[in-house]
């Protein structure tokens, strides 16, 4: 089976397993394990924030940077595609008590221009605008990045109008390799970043919140009341150190498939696709004729999965465990099922 789902199937390799049962370890809950804290320190440092927490799930750290940046009442502003508003079980008004202002971005990103006028909370009527959140890569949005250039656009805006930015960087490392961005430009940009080591990366499990000592410091007692404190993590940190040396650079031939891959989708008849939103490792594209659930079904019995993402669209994930012959096969088959 060639699973292009999502970038989160991968399993972790003999090497990296090697590297989890090696680790040091301790009880994190007194901060205790040596292989977690250099971890955190170490990535707060490559993207040059002060602090790290490191936490199961990238839904865990964008809610704790929603929960440390805001009070209830207050409200967020994001694109309409954005994980946060559409894949985290409307968390942000459960655990926050925060509304979320939904933008019609481009590709799923956002710009000074949408954002002019959105900040509200002038008058008692109103709720009070906190936070931007920017994802980068974009999921929804087709794994589109911004550029240097964007991001400090953006920046100026948030400061100028007194917001704070959080970047919900799931898919950073592809952002990165894509935009050729160095990690610590990132902490010139957002208070808070979420970072996910799961995603193409390829770790089982693991994502880190990074912002100062102060949130980090109060994230760490809601991940706690959350039931988010864990004890000898360091077997997983250590997976995800791993997975960013080793697995990081190979993103680059993610993204190489990707392209190769929407340009055989452009030439089939039966599909259609925008083939210059196409910049990291997700390829969205749209069946003409007929739904998404069939052309899943036919994909399927061709030993090919990939994910609906709406009535007549489909998104297929490249990762780092798909072997070149499999890359090979997927490609003729798309030609014989939809030309
Ligand atoms: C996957 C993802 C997350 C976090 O997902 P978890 O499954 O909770 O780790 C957050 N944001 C984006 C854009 C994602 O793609």
């Amino acid at each position: 089976m060639i699973d292009l789902r999502s970038d989160t199937i991968t399993k972790p390799t003999p090497k990296m397993l090697v590297a989890m049962t090696s680790a040091e370890v301790g009880d994190d809950v007194f901060a205790e394990d040596a292989t977690v804290n250099a971890f955190e320190q170490k990535m707060a440092n490559l993207f040059g924030m002060e602090a790290g927490l490191f936490v199961p799930s990238g839904t865990m750290s964008n809610q704790l940077a929603v929960k440390v940046l805001t009070q209830p009442g207050d409200e967020i502003l994001i694109d309409k595609t954005g994980h946060i508003f559409n894949y985290e079980t409307g968390a942000t008004a459960f655990l926050s008590g925060v509304q979320i202002h939904p933008l019609d971005g481009v590709h799923g990103k956002l710009t000074p221009e949408l954002l002019v006028a959105k900040k509200r909370g002038q008058f008692d009527w109103e709720p009070s605008t906190k936070v931007i959140c920017l994802e980068n890569s974009t999921n929804k949005g087709g794994g589109a990045c911004y550029t240097k250039q964007e991001l400090r656009a953006l920046k100026t805006f948030a400061d100028e109008q007194g917001l704070l930015i959080h970047m919900d960087g799931a898919r950073i490392w592809n952002a990165m390799t894509a935009t050729d961005t160095e990690p610590d430009f990132f902490g010139t940009i957002a208070d808070s970043i979420s970072i996910c080591f799961s995603k193409g990366l390829g770790a089982p499990i693991g994502s880190m919140l990074l912002s100062n000592s102060e949130n980090i410091r109060r994230a760490r007692r809601f991940r706690k009341m959350w039931g988010g404190g864990m004890r000898q993590v360091g077997l997983l940190a250590a997976a995800a150190d791993f997975a960013v040396e080793h697995h990081w650079p190979l993103l680059a031939e993610d993204h190489r498939r990707a392209a190769l891959f929407a340009d055989v989708v452009s030439k089939c008849s039966q599909l259609s696709i925008n083939r210059e939103s196409v910049k990291t490792n997700i390829v969205i594209f749209d069946v003409v004729a007929g739904d998404a659930v069939p052309a899943l079904d036919k994909l399927e019995q061709a030993s090919i999965k990939m994910v609906q993402f709406g009535p007549k669209t489909i998104r297929a994930t490249f990762h780092f465990q798909i072997s070149e012959n499999e890359f090979t096969q997927l490609l003729e088959t798309m030609n014989e099922l939809f030309n």
